[in-house]
C-alpha cells in the first residue's frame, strides 16, 4: 500500500502523465503519417508497409488500453471470486505464448481457497501483465511457478520467474509511468497493476535478482 502511493506521488501532475501519453502516442502517428505519404506519392511497393502500419496502431491501441483501466470509465464491480478460477484462465490464455518461448508453467494452489473481494476484470489484468512480464523476461526459456496461499489473513499469489532478473537502478523505477526496457514496451502495465492492487487494498512486493529471476508477490485482503 505505502508502496503504490510512494509510486502515486512519483506521478505528481495529471499534466506530467498526459504530456507522457501524448508522446508515446505521437510516435507512432508520426510514423504512420510518414509511411502513408511515401504511399501517397506511389513510388514504392505498399505491401512491406502495413505490417509496420498496422504494429505501429497495434502499439497505439494497447498503450490507451492501458491507459483506459487506470482512468476508469466504468465503475469497478467487487464481488466475492474464486480467485483460483481467475488465475487459471490467465495461465490458459498464456500457455501458448509460454510454450512457444520454450517455457512451461507451473501452478500450485492450496486447497479450499477461499473467495476474495475483487474486480474480476482488473484482476484478471494485473495477473496477465505480471505472467507476461515473466514471459517476456525469458528469452531463451525456462519455468515459471505460480503459487496461490492464504497467509496473514491475505490471499497471496507468487509468480516466480527464471529471467533476466531487474538491476537495482531500475528496481526503484518500476511502477512509473512509460518506465520500460524493451523496444516494444509501453511501460504502463505495472503502474496499472499498482493502481488496481492499491484499489484493492492490497499489496505488491518484488524480489529479483538480476540473472536469476524474479518474484512478484500479489497479496489482497481476506474478508473474516
Ligand atoms: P512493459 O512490460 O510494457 O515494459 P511494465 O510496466 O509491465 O511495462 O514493466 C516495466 C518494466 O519492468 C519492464 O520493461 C521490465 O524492465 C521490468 N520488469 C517487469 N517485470 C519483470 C520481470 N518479471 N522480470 C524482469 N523485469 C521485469
Ligand atoms: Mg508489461
Amino acid at each position: 500500500m505505502e508502496d503504490f502511493y510512494r509510486k502515486a506521488d512519483k506521478l505528481n501532475a495529471v499534466g506530467q502523465l498526459a504530456a507522457g501519453l501524448a508522446h508515446e502516442i505521437r510516435n507512432p502517428l508520426t510514423s504512420l503519417r510518414g509511411f502513408l505519404q511515401i504511399m501517397q506519392s506511389g513510388q514504392v511497393n505498399k505491401e512491406e508497409y502495413f505490417d509496420i502500419m498496422l504494429s505501429e496502431i497495434d502499439r497505439i491501441n494497447s498503450i490507451v488500453n492501458e491507459f483506459l483501466v487506470i482512468a476508469k470509465p466504468y465503475q469497478s464491480k467487487f464481488q466475492k471470486n474464486d480467485l483460483i478460477r481467475i488465475l487459471q484462465g490467465v495461465v490458459t490464455l498464456l500457455e501458448a505464448q509460454a510454450a512457444l518461448n520454450n517455457i512451461k508453467i507451473m501452478t500450485e494452489v492450496e486447497e479450499c481457497f477461499p473467495c476474495v473481494e475483487c474486480s474480476e476484470m482488473e484482476i484478471k489484468q494485473v495477473f496477465v501483465n505480471i505472467l507476461k512480464n515473466a514471459i517476456e523476461a525469458m528469452p531463451s526459456g525456462g519455468v515459471i511457478r505460480i503459487s496461490a496461499c492464504v497467509q496473514e489473513g491475505n490471499a497471496l499469489i507468487r509468480f516466480i520467474d527464471q529471467g533476466v532478473g531487474i538491476s537495482e537502478n531500475q528496481f526503484h523505477r518500476l511502477g512509473e509511468p512509460f518506465f520500460t526496457t524493451k523496444e516494444k514496451g509501453t511501460g504502463l502495465g505495472l503502474m496499472m497493476c499498482y493502481k488496481i492492487i492499491g484499489d484493492h487494498k492490497g499489496g505488491i512486493n518484488i524480489h529479483s535478482v538480476v540473472h536469476e529471476g524474479t518474484t512478484f508477490d500479489i497479496t489482497l485482503p481476506l474478508q473474516e
